[in-house]
């Protein structure tokens, strides 16, 4: 059976203490390979890695560090279709999806930072025949990057990209339940000539090797992407050791209809904003709220929509809905299913699992499911449900949605559809989220500052604003 090595010191070593645990595949609910049970002991050793490494790679100009970023880079895109196939076997989404997003926005995300790194400058404050201030921006040091399992290898890449470029040496750990194309990267890493060092990827839980690595002393920052539960953990232990965090979390986002949009375009997106990767996407919008006028007519052509969703095998072109992450996750889901119904929902569409035939057979397979006549305050409209269930809720004016959009504790993304050009503006204006898309969803550009308000995050990652965050700036004062 495949059995995962970390990635420590520029080779592939066993976990010290040699335990595995098992990796299962989800469309199957079989084990397709081990990984290593890491402990504070292999972070300690990737830490020492890193630490060794910075010296020389601080001090690597940028556009030898870009470059082999950009390798890096075009290593992904070579082997797109096995990254893809691994995975889509890893987490259980279409391999359509990880083929033309996840894939192909890991690649780009170390194109974009090897790239970046060129471009990055610091300020110079002049005063007139006084002095000169100028601002130098140091690598933090080595730094942790933790990340979860809805989108592995991008998620994963959007963090190390940017540290590595801005002149950091990582102690990586993904997701235990997706840790397939973490893997896959280390050896394209050592393929690409990257030093030893510079970057360890260290597999495991996390009480067991993400605690070591929040917990150590000699890393910097902490970027961490995953659940605010996990978050508050994070932030209560790294903040007395005074590391720097970028923490991105959880969401519940808005969308929000007006009934002056391109209606045939907001139903296409709002089916792929709800149940995209079955709805396991932080920034995937789980209320949908519409004007009245259209709202009857929204609804039955989204309920079209949804019909046509083929549940299946992940590995099957024509599937457009995979299996969620794991059993634990479904019954979640399931018990949010069973919520909606307490709490007085109508089910229009799904509210069941599926049993794929075949090799499939064990899978953890859920309808794509939505419910109406909830009330904008019921708990399945507040909390993240992370998975593929929408709720549909007609609104009467602007103040009244804004008043439902923002009242729950998370910011992290909205959408607005509308053809009314000051309205989208002040709409947008007045949304307590770190991201808005105006008639469009998960639309990208990595120049973009990432991330949510409230409950949904602190700090924000992409452009310059990661590679802020991988720095720490010096202030220097010549007098005139
Ligand atoms: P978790 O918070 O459970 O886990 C995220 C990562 O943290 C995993 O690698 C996990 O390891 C690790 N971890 C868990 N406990 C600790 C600890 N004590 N110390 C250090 N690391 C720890 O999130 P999920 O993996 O379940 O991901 C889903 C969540 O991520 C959702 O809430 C979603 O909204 C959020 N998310 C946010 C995004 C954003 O950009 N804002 C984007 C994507 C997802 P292990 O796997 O072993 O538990």
């Amino acid at each position: 059976m495949l059995q995962l090595q970390n990635y420590i010191q520029g080779q592939l070593v066993p976990p010290t203490a040699g335990r595995y645990l098992p990796n299962i595949e989800p469309a199957t609910g079989q084990v397709f390979s081990q990984i290593p049970e890491s402990d504070a002991q292999d972070v300690a050793l990737a830490v020492q890695a890193a630490e060794a490494a910075l010296p020389a790679w601080r001090q690597l100009p940028a556009e030898e560090r870009g470059q082999l970023l950009v390798r890096i880079s075009e290593l992904i895109t070579r082997d797109l279709e096995p990254l893809a196939q691994a995975e889509s076997q890893d987490n259980g989404k279409p391999v359509s999806l990880a083929r033309t997003v996840d894939i192909p926005r890991a690649a780009s995300n170390f194109a974009f930072f090897g790239t970046a790194a060129q471009h990055f400058a610091s300020e110079t404050h002049f005063q007139e025949g006084v002095a000169l201030n100028y601002t130098v921006r140091h690598p933090l040091g080595v730094v942790g990057c933790i990340s979860p399992w809805n989108l592995p290898l991008y998620l994963f890449t959007w963090k190390i990209a940017p540290a590595l470029a801005a002149g950091c040496c990582v102690v990586a750990k993904p997701s235990e339940i997706t840790p397939y194309t973490a893997f896959l990267l280390s050896k394209l890493c050592i393929e690409a000539g990257l030093p030893a060092g510079v970057l360890n990827i260290v597999h495991g839980t996390g009480p067991a090797a993400g605690q070591a690595i929040i917990e150590h002393p000699t890393i910097k920052a902490i970027s961490f992407t995953g659940g605010t539960k996990t978050g508050e953990h994070i932030a209560r232990t790294a903040a007395p050791l005074f590391k720097k965090l970028s923490l991105e979390l959880g969401g519940k986002n808005p969308n929000i209809i007006f009934a002056d949009c391109d209606l045939a375009e907001a139903v296409r997106t709002s089916l792929r904003s709800s149940f995209a990767n079955q709805g396991q996407i932080c920034l995937c919008g789980s209320r949908i709220f519409v004007e009245r006028p259209i709202y009857e007519q929204f609804k039955q052509e989204f309920l079209a929509g949804v019909a046509s969703l083929t549940v299946g095998d992940p590995q099957e072109e024509a599937s457009r809905q995979g299996a969620l992450v794991s059993e634990a996750h479904l019954q979640k889901v399931l018990s949010y299913i069973e919520l909606a119904h307490q709490e007085g929902g109508r089910l229009l569409a799904g509210g069941q699992r599926v049993q794929v035939p075949g090799r499939c057979a064990g899978g953890y397979f859920l309808q794509p499911t939505v419910f109406e006549g909830l009330a904008p305050d019921c708990r399945v409209n507040l909390e993240e449900i992370f998975g593929p269930v929408v709720t549909l809720t007609p609104f009467d004016s602007e103040e009244e949605v804004l008043t439902w959009a923002n009242g729950t504790e998370y910011g992290l993304a909205a959408t607005i559809w509308t053809r009314d050009l000051n309205r989208a503006h002040r709409v947008a204006h007045a949304l307590h989220s770190g991201i808005v898309w105006i008639n469009t969803w998960l639309h990208r550009d990595l120049r973009t500052p990432f991330g949510g308000m409230k409950n949904s995050g602190v700090g924000r990652e992409g452009g310059l604003e990661a590679l802020r965050f991988f720095t720490e700036p010096q202030s220097i004062t010549v007098k005139l």
